[in-house]
């Protein structure tokens, strides 16, 4: 058999539970655990994988409504397969949980085409930057001094990232006070070389946010994330209007519409996209090709290692976000993982694919479906 008869004939979904290292909140969220959804499609003897970071029921909307369109398809045909997806999911609903389902399924499709072609996936897709760079971005609402001051310092001094980013709104935005002094902490953790990003989460109301705006300024904040809800375009708009700070948004884009609006309304400085919601790697570079005849670059959320391939390949990329749990739990279950330092990504040239391959001895204790 060739290569370009390669039918894909098994899809599979598993469910990994991992507990955070410590408890975590943001402005608007707790939690104490990160769920992955993962899918593995098989073809010609070969496996690709995809996974999204969200509800188990990811797996079901798998399951039932795209792995038959998938199963027996040639695994070269991303394009048509992706676009049967999406036609599948209309009365499923394509934002949220069918957003994420589609995009596991499209980056696991991805995968098992450049290992098929003995190419790692960076190369297939073809890049224009050999790295992709970074910020560290945690700095939970939940932590003490001692650890924000111990995970800042590890980006910036062991690890040489040049950008972190803190949460802020903590509470839905009533502990501005202590949202401030984290900060200033924050600055002096880092020193004035290092450059601080906060994420708010859309915790504060647009004065709120203006008003902290102001005193962010004293710590010499250049990025403000979700100062307010991202569905307040007009809102976002009017802070980015009234600050000099970057005003960012996009990471609960499901769709081409959802960021055209984002970017027609003049609502961010930087377009956030996550692979692993926006439809995956098929999507990504549309979703980037929207926001750049708007002047605006693209930052990717989250789940780095699926994003490092993809982003390599987007001439207007800014960087990619090195999330705690996502960065803890890809490099506990998975074989594969790149390393930060020096603050950029650089996809690996010896291994095919997305370069990441499941340790089932280590994601079985961590597997409830
Ligand atoms: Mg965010």
């Amino acid at each position: 058999m060739t290569v370009t008869d390669a039918a894909i004939d098994s899809v599979a979904t598993a469910v990994y539970t991992v507990p955070t290292d410590a408890p975590e909140a943001d402005g608007t969220f707790t939690w104490d655990a990160t769920t992955l959804v993962m899918v593995t499609l098989r073809a010609a003897g070969v496996v690709g994988t995809g996974w999204t970071y969200g509800a188990p029921a990811c797996a079901a909307v798998v399951r039932d409504h795209l792995a038959p369109i998938v199963q027996g398809r040639s695994a070269l045909d991303v394009a048509e397969a992706w676009e049967q997806m999406v036609r599948a999911l209309r009365n499923v609903g394509r934002p949220g949980m069918g957003g994420m389902a589609l995009s596991a399924v499209d980056i696991a499709m991805w995968d098992l085409k450049a290992r098929l072609l003995d190419l790692p996936l960076h190369r297939l897709l073809g890049a224009v930057h050999d790295g992709v760079p970074l910020y560290g971005s945690g700095g939970f609402t939940t932590y003490d001094d001692a650890r924000l001051d111990e995970q800042l310092t590890g980006w910036v001094r062991r690890d040489g990232i040049p950008r972190v980013k803190i949460k802020i709104g903590e509470s839905w935005g009533t502990q501005v006070d202590r949202d401030l002094d984290r900060v200033r902490k924050a600055r002096a953790a880092i020193g004035d070389e290092t450059q601080l990003y906060v994420d708010a989460n859309g915790g504060y109301s647009v004065g709120q946010a203006l008003r902290v705006a102001r005193q962010l300024r004293d710590s010499d904040v250049r990025w403000f994330e979700e100062p307010i809800t991202s569905d307040d375009l007009d809102g976002l708009r009017h802070l980015r209007r009234l600050t000099s700070m970057d005003i960012t948004a996009g990471e609960y884009g499901y769709d081409l519409t959802y960021f055209r609006r984002m970017c027609a309304a003049g609502a961010v400085d930087c377009l956030q996209i996550d692979v692993t919601r926006c439809g995956g790697i098929t999507e990504l570079p549309r979703v980037s090709a929207v926001a750049a005849p708007h002047g605006l670059d693209v930052s990717g959320h989250c789940a780095p290692h699926l994003h490092v391939a993809a982003l390599a390949a987007i001439p207007n990329l800014r960087h990619l976000e090195w999330f705690h749990d996502h960065v803890r739990i890809e490099a506990m279950l998975f074989d594969g993982t790149l390393d930060p330092s020096g603050g950029d990504l650089r996809p690996a040239e010896d291994r095919l694919g997305h370069g990441l391959a499941l340790r089932p001895d280590r994601a079985e204790p961590f597997r409830i479906a």
